[in-house]
């Protein structure tokens, strides 16, 4: 069909306009040594509030770790001015479909950790990543893995455990944490010993809690780790729901999950009146806010009354 020039002319400008809405969201992590940690985040700042990208930004002296939002030409931008620092140039970034209100607001921070397992002096990074880490496996590498070598290998969820109720690898082990935090006390529990000896996959969101679990196994006598390059999130990308994940994708934004396909499994269920449901909501009592899975109709009927004592354990 042609075009009459009019038309022609409102194309081109909308294709370089600004305001175009076509949100995206990134997901990016670098381990490499970052002397001066506050200087960054200052440029940081800058540069996503020039970009006006939301979301939010760690950095700590072992790299950073962030998720932001904004338009297709900024985050472009973004990405682009990042890569030119040369210690980022390497920069891991994982690209998804927006909503254009997926941040509130930003959040740039200095910590010690990129990741809180709370064993800060226990990851050493060079220039090339975390030292001593599993082994970086593809998803391709990954089915190959198990093509060869069947149920001996073990999937080893390196998320929360709310995270893995709706969503995780066949068969995988999903350790009983509620935040990263409590996952050293989990494995020097000694539940997972039995597991030295055999091929271990780790795998988390975007892969960067895998970076650091894989070497913490690998300091405990683990000695076959692997790590999914990418996490979850390229291993959808790669088979959507027709490989070895099952179920829906926790995100940390307002989307709340992600899924792979149309034909995405529902392994979880309202824990109200137990119809198959992926939905996370906060608790309504404000002063609980618990992750609560609730079905759309149950969500409709809950309120503030509704809250429990059980909810404590989970805010
Ligand atoms: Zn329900
Ligand atoms: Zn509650």
């Amino acid at each position: 069909m042609e075009q009459s020039p009019c038309q022609t002319s409102r194309i081109v400008r909308h294709a370089y306009a600004w305001e175009v809405a076509e949100p995206k969201v990134l997901l990016f992590y670098a381990f490499t040594p970052l002397p001066d940690p506050e200087a960054i985040r200052l440029w940081q700042r800058t540069l996503c509030e020039h970009l006006d990208l939301t979301g939010r930004i760690i950095i700590s002296p072992h790299g950073i770790n962030g998720t932001v939002g904004g338009n297709l030409a900024a985050v472009k931008t973004y990405v682009r001015r990042v890569k030119e620092y040369g210690p980022l140039k390497h920069l891991d970034v994982k690209w998804s479909e927006g909503t254009g209100a997926d941040f509130p607001r930003l959040s740039v921070k200095v910590r010690s950790e990129l990741v809180a397992f709370g064993a800060p002096g226990e990851v050493i990074v060079d220039a090339h990543g975390v030292v001593g880490g599993g082994t970086h496996l593809s998803p391709q590498a990954v089915n190959d893995l198990v093509a060869q070598r069947g149920d001996e290998v073990v999937f080893f969820d390196g998320r929360n455990a709310f995270e893995a109720a709706i969503g995780r690898f066949k068969g995988a082990i999903v350790p009983d944490v509620k935040t990263t935090h409590d996952f050293v006390a989990e494995i020097d529990s000694g539940k997972y010993d039995t597991l030295k000896g055999r091929p271990i996959v780790t795998y988390c969101t975007g892969g960067i809690r895998c970076e650091v679990l894989s070497a913490l196994l690998i300091n405990r006598g683990f000695d076959e780790v692997y790590q999914l390059d990418g996490g979850i999130v390229r291993y959808g990308e790669a088979f959507g729901d027709d490989g070895l994940w099952e179920g829906a994708l926790y995100v940390f934004d307002e989307r709340r999950t992600q899924t792979f396909s149309d034909h995405s499994a529902v392994i979880s269920s309202c824990e109200a009146c137990g119809t198959p449901t992926t939905e996370y909501v906060n608790c309504a009592n404000l002063a609980c806010r618990a992750l609560l899975l609730l079905c759309p109709s149950c969500q409709a009927a809950h309120g503030p009354s509704d809250c429990t004592p059980s909810h404590a354990g989970r805010r």
